[in-house]
C-alpha cells in the first residue's frame, strides 16, 4: 500500500511499502530554472490546479537516470524536445542537457556529449545571442562543431546585423519615422528577429511586436507636418509658423511609461549582444537576477547542479532522498 504524506512544505510524496518515496508532486516554484511541477506515475490522480502533469514515461525515465551515464540524460532531453512541448517540458529538457554537459565533463575529458548538449541547448535557446554563445562553447570543446568554413564569417555577422536593424526599426517607428522603419523592416532577417524576440517588448504573442511596428510605420510620419512639428501660416509676412494640430509637435505614437521601458529593454538586449546574453534569457523568463555567461555557471543558470544528479520529484544529491530540499518549494498549500 502507499501512504500519501507531506514531507516538506509544498511537497507531496507517496511512500511505498518500504517507506521509500515512489512519486511526488512539487508545487510550482517561482523563478527561473526552479522546480518543475511534476506528477507521479500513471494512475496517481492527486493533482491540484497548481500542479502540471508530466507524462508518466518521462517521470519513469527521470527516476532511472544515473550520473555515471550522462548519455541517458542527453537522450531523454532529445526525446522530450522531439515533439512540440510546453514550457515545463522544455525547461526540463534544458536541465537534462545541462546535467549531461556537466556530468560528461566532470572527469576532465568530455566526450561528444558535452558539445552535443551545448548544441541541443542552442537549438532551444530563446535568444540568438544565447544560441551563438552555446555554439561557441560547443566549438571550444570540440572544433568539429564549428560552422562550416565555406559559410565564412558572413553568417554570424548577418545575424548581428539583423539585430541592429531590428532595434533601429523599433526606434524609428517609435519616433514616427515610418518610411525609415519600413525600409529597415525589409532588410534581411529583421522581421524574423522581431518575431523571435518581440516578447521582450511586452507582447504576449510572438507576432505582436512586428504587427505594432508595421502599424506605426503606416501611420507615420505626421500627415499634416511631415514630422516638421510646425506648419506654415499662409499669408503671413514675415512668414510665421504654428504648432502642428495633428501631432501637437511630437510625432510618433504615444507610449505609456511601461511600454517605453519595454521598448528600451528590447533594444538594449539586442544591442548588448553576446556578453550579457543570459540577461536577455532571464528577462524572457521573468526577470530573475542577471548572470554572466561563464561555462561553469551553465548548470546553475539552467537550474541544476552536478551535485544533484538524481531525480526524485526534483533533482537531489542522494538517490535515497525522497524529495529535493533546495529551491523547489514554492508555496505552502493551505498553510
Ligand atoms: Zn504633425
Amino acid at each position: 500500500m502507499s501512504v500519501l504524506c507531506r514531507v516538506a512544505c509544498g511537497v507531496l510524496v507517496v511512500l511505498g511499502p518500504g517507506g521509500d518515496a515512489v512519486a511526488g508532486w512539487n508545487v510550482r516554484a517561482p523563478g527561473v530554472g526552479g522546480a518543475l511541477a511534476t506528477s507521479g506515475t500513471a494512475g496517481n490522480s492527486v493533482a491540484s490546479g497548481a500542479v502540471d502533469e508530466m507524462p508518466a514515461w518521462i517521470e519513469a525515465r527521470l527516476a532511472g537516470l544515473l550520473p555515471e551515464d550522462p548519455e541517458a540524460y542527453f537522450l531523454l532531453g532529445e526525446e522530450i524536445i522531439a515533439e512540440p512541448v510546453g514550457k515545463a517540458e522544455e525547461d526540463l529538457a534544458r536541465q537534462l542537457f545541462a546535467l549531461a554537459f556537466e556530468l560528461d565533463r566532470s572527469d576532465g575529458s568530455p566526450s561528444w556529449i558535452a558539445p552535443s548538449s551545448c548544441l541541443a541547448l542552442a537549438s532551444i535557446a530563446r535568444l540568438e545571442s544565447d544560441e551563438r554563445w552555446l555554439r561557441a562553447l560547443a566549438n571550444r570543446l570540440d572544433p568539429r562543431y564549428a560552422a562550416p568554413v565555406w559559410r565564412g564569417r558572413g553568417g554570424a555577422e548577418g545575424i548581428s546585423e539583423a539585430s541592429l536593424r531590428a532595434a533601429e526599426a523599433v526606434g524609428e517607428a517609435r519616433a514616427g519615422w515610418g518610411v525609415q522603419a519600413s525600409m529597415l523592416l525589409d532588410k534581411p532577417g529583421v522581421r524574423e528577429v522581431l518575431g523571435r524576440y518581440g516578447r521582450l517588448m511586452g507582447f504576449s504573442s510572438s507576432t505582436g511586436a512586428l504587427w505594432q511596428v508595421e502599424q506605426w510605420s503606416r501611420e507615420w510620419p505626421c500627415r499634416e507636418c511631415g514630422n516638421e512639428r510646425v506648419v506654415f501660416r499662409p499669408n503671413t509676412d514675415p512668414p510665421s509658423y504654428r504648432e502642428c494640430y495633428t501631432c501637437r509637435g511630437n510625432p510618433g505614437p504615444t507610449l505609456s511609461r511601461e511600454q517605453l521601458v519595454a521598448h528600451l529593454r528590447f533594444e538594449s538586449r539586442l544591442l548588448e549582444g553576446i556578453s550579457r546574453s543570459w540577461g536577455a534569457q532571464l528577462a524572457l523568463d521573468g526577470g530573475a537576477p542577471l548572470r554572466e555567461p561563464v561555462a561553469e555557471e551553465l548548470a546553475a543558470v539552467m537550474g541544476v547542479s552536478v551535485e544533484r544528479p538524481y531525480w526524485r520529484a526534483g533533482w537531489v544529491a542522494n538517490p535515497s532522498e525522497g524529495a529535493p530540499r533546495g529551491a523547489t518549494v514554492g508555496a505552502e498549500p493551505g498553510g
